[in-house]
């Protein structure tokens, strides 16, 4: 009998299932339908030896020093700051937008105070930023927000910016100076042996044991375990019974070049050309040296793995109603960007993950102090009291 039964090895679940098995020495199954662990951070080496993402791009960055030193326990890293330009009429410019954005784009030499004025008398008044077309037509003005964000946002998500809760293109800020950084977090850093590697690790010990190419839905009766982690898609669990969750999917295109680099820095956006949104080249991550370079294009769509929860108020209100049969279950956890449909970064997957045990420990504590009370009330008494 296990203790737990986790459903999905990628951040959510091997995590809570190290905790779980080296702090609160329980015994783990952790099962993914996958042939690979790491779930969406899963990297490997391609046909030509280079180590690629297999599901996108993957850049670790953290402001919590917690979560940073959690996760040093598994890998040493490699420090890396990633930079993105954004290709317009078939020029280069920094994004998030920035002061070199702005003079090089309009011709200007304009200080950090004068860029400041010029976004002031661009933006457009805003009541409320409720929207992802809110928060930038408001920062910067409808001009930049057609040319940056809203070809990009309607190829990435199938949807209109005005129809998306202000979170998403909120992520990307406005800089006044000439940082060309894509994060600013203190943490920016990718694992020195690549993602696969450190799972490995955060998975290995003798409480934890691995199935993988193994549905939940196909093993669920076979195997006996007392309490469930569910990090996949909350409504499948449920069996869509209030309906689907949307969620969008990529198609990425892998390609190897026979040259050391392929492009000036490690991803380039393609805000209004092509179908896809945007070419990412590995070694610029990963730091491998090689004589070939491997890129990846990502596709967006609305069919195939559930890569994105889309933030948007109706998907809100039908998530809330999954939630709601979670809450009523009892020794049954939902964790993670599927089981709680956010839209969270590695890090903020990891911090709910340690959150969630946490709460599992105290619950447990709660737990053995009743079965203590049953015991002492037997012991005084010599019955159950008042069990
Ligand atoms: P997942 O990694 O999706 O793991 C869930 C696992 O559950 C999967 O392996 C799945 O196979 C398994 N599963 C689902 N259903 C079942 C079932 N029925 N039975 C068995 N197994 C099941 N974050 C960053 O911080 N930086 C980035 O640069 C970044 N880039 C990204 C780029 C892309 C293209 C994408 C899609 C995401 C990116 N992320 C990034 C987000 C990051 O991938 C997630 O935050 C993180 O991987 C979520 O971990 P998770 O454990 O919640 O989910
Ligand atoms: N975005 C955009 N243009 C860009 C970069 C981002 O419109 O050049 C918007 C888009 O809606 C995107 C969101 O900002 O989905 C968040 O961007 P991020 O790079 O964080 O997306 P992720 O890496 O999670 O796909």
């Amino acid at each position: 009998m296990f203790d737990y039964l986790i459903v999905g090895a990628g951040y959510a679940g091997s995590v809570l299932a190290e905790r779980l098995a080296s702090v609160a020495n329980k015994k783990v199954l952790i099962i993914d339908k996958r042939n690979h662990i790491a779930g969406n951070a899963y990297d490997h080496y391609d046909e030509a030896g280079i180590l690629v993402h297999k599901y996108g791009p993957h850049i670790f960055h953290t402001n919590s020093k917690d979560i940073f030193d959690y996760l040093s326990k598994f890998t040493e890293w490699r420090n890396y700051q990633h930079r993105v330009l954004g290709s317009l009429d078939g020029q280069l410019f920094p994004i998030p937008i920035n002061l070199t954005t702005i003079n090089s784009m309009y011709g200007l030499n304009l200080t950090s105070e004068q860029v400041e004025e010029f976004f002031a008398s661009k933006a457009e008044p805003v009541k409320e930023m409720k929207t992802s077309e809110d928060v930038v037509v408001g920062r910067v003005g409808r001009e930049l927000y057609e040319k940056f964000f809203r070809g990009y946002t309607q190829k990435q998500w199938g949807l209109d910016p005005s129809e998306l809760h202000a979170s998403v293109t909120a992520r990307v800020p406005t800089r006044t100076n000439k940082d060309d950084r894509y994060f600013t977090d203190a943490y920016q850093a990718m694992p020195l042996h690549g993602y696969t590697r450190m799972f490995e690790k955060i998975l290995s010990h003798p409480n934890i044991k691995i199935m993988l190419n193994t549905d939940y839905k196909e093993v669920v009766n076979e195997i006996s375990y007392k309490k469930l982690i569910f990090t996949g898609p909350i409504d499948e669990y449920f069996n869509y019974q209030f309906g689907k969750l949307p969620y969008r999917s990529l198609d990425f295109k892998f390609e190897t070049h026979d040259k050391e680099t392929y492009q000036e820095t490690g991803t380039i956006n393609y805000p209004n050309d092509y179908a896809f949104t945007r070419i990412t080249e590995f070694k610029y991550l990963t730091g491998q040296r090689h004589e070939k370079t491997s890129l990846v294009y990502e596709f967006p769509k609305a069919e195939g793995d559930p890569y994105y929860p889309i933030p948007k108020s109706e998907n809100t209100v039908l998530y809330q109603k999954y939630k709601k049969l979670a809450d009523e279950l009892t020794d049954t956890y939902f964790v993670g960007r599927l089981g709680t449909y956010k839209y969270y970064n590695m890090d903020q997957v990891v911090a709910q993950a340690l959150a969630t045990f946490k709460k599992i420990q105290h619950q447990d504590s709660q737990e053995s102090l009743a079965t203590n009370d049953v015991a002492s009330s037997i012991n005084k008494n010599g019955s159950l009291g008042r069990y």
